[in-house]
């Protein structure tokens, strides 16, 4: 049977504050959640918490002191029945004895490190809320980027008095029901759960003279221009995130962000996709046929030149590398797509129909390769039968 004062690092006549500052210490190493699964770790802890419970209580200390543990073995509050040498048993009993020593009073720090709780959160204040705008830019300001004013409307930090909601330095208060932490504990079995403090709603501070600007709110809704730079390359769906144009935060917190949600409009005769741009661009029959040149605007500035090869179909789609919109990433830019449509030409004059009708007679099977390997096929398709 270890010594408890061994265990617990300190002298035979050690005070109480020096065995709860050594349990303190010991706790914090070898709580269950800090070594999940750990069966030293365990061991040590109802260890510590055992000669915790006795040290801690003079009467249990004297009768330890003079006839040791065995001594106390069944004693009042000590242990289970088959805990050997009146020793605890279960880890629920070296846990009640931790909660009993730093769970409810609310004065040791301990607890709140383990549950996450930091104090200074009462005074550091929370974050403001995060807001939301949409915006609609044409397809030629999402490739070249531009620099949008909106107008913003949202809370902003009470200049008056700093954000602080108090008429004065002095009319800020200690909240006395939480001491200022901002949450409260309360014990529900062995657990002990921290909330926020109802009375300061988690500032720790009471106002007794609110400020004459914002009514101790702290912040005031206001009204702003801000200028939005929209990088280029940008689509509909993207968003940019503009941090701290948000809500002012509460008691000196930092301020939320803006999500601006980008729409870009369809454009007359560009489409996108991704990067790329698609054109299409009609073309007559005989210029299909016989192939030209042909000049098509870009998006932006200027006109590109393209060859259309003799011969080619409607549908075919044209590539002319990187005329497309830069990658919002940096990432080179897309290409333009030109897509070919040929157009049966439609009113024709007497003259032209009998240019065509002799350019009828003279044609051949393979000078319309797509029409030929169809009827190829119908005619399998049918000798089947
Ligand atoms: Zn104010
Ligand atoms: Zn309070």
């Amino acid at each position: 049977m270890a010594d408890y004062y061994h265990v617990l690092g300190i002298a035979k006549d050690a005070s109480q504050d020096e065995i709860k500052k050594a349990y303190r210490k010991a706790a914090l190493k070898h709580h269950p959640d800090k070594n999940p699964g750990d069966p030293e770790a365990e061991k040590k802890f109802k260890e510590i918490s055992e000669a915790y419970e006795v040290l801690s209580d003079e009467k249990k200390r004297q009768i330890y002191d003079q006839y040791g543990a065995d001594a106390l073995k069944g004693a009042a509050g000590m242990g289970g029945p088959g805990g050997p040498g009146g020793g605890f048993s279960t880890m629920e009993e070296a846990l009640r004895t931790f909660m009993g020593a730093f769970g409810g009073g609310g004065q040791d720090t301990i607890f709140d490190s383990f549950f996450g709780f930091n104090p200074e959160a009462a005074e550091s204040g929370t974050q403001g809320a995060s807001k939301k705008m949409n915006l609609t830019i044409t397809l030629e300001e999402a490739a070249r980027g531009v620099e949008k004013e909106a107008s913003l409307s949202n809370y902003a930090s009470c200049e008056t008095c700093n954000g602080s909601g108090a008429a004065s330095s002095s009319s800020l208060k200690k909240c006395n029901r939480c001491q200022g932490r901002g949450q409260i504990h309360q014990s529900r079995g062995f657990f002990t759960m921290a909330t926020v403090c109802p009375q300061c709603e988690g500032r720790g501070k009471m106002i007794t003279d609110p400020c004459k600007g914002c009514h101790g709110a702290g912040k005031v809704k206001t009204k702003q221009k801000i200028q939005i730079k929209i990088p280029p390359g940008i689509d509909s769906g993207m968003r940019l995130r503009m941090p701290g144009y948000g809500d002012a935060g509460d008691h000196g917190g930092p301020a939320g962000d803006l999500y601006v949600h980008i729409m870009v409009e369809p454009h007359k005769i560009f489409h996108r996709d991704g990067d790329d741009l698609l054109i299409e661009l009609p073309v007559s029959f005989v210029e299909a046929a016989l192939g030209c040149k042909k000049e098509i605007p870009k998006l932006l500035d200027g006109l590109c030149r393209i060859q259309i090869p003799e011969g080619t179909q409607s549908g075919k789609i044209l590539r002319v590398k990187n005329e497309g919109i830069a990658n919002v990433h940096g990432q080179g830019k897309g290409d333009l797509l030109v897509k070919i449509t040929v157009e049966t030409p439609v009113d024709l004059s007497e003259k032209q129909k009998e240019i065509l009708r002799e350019f009828a007679e003279h044609e051949k099977e393979h000078n319309s390769p797509r029409k030929k390997s169809f009827f190829d096929k119908i005619k399998v398709f049918f000798s089947k039968d």
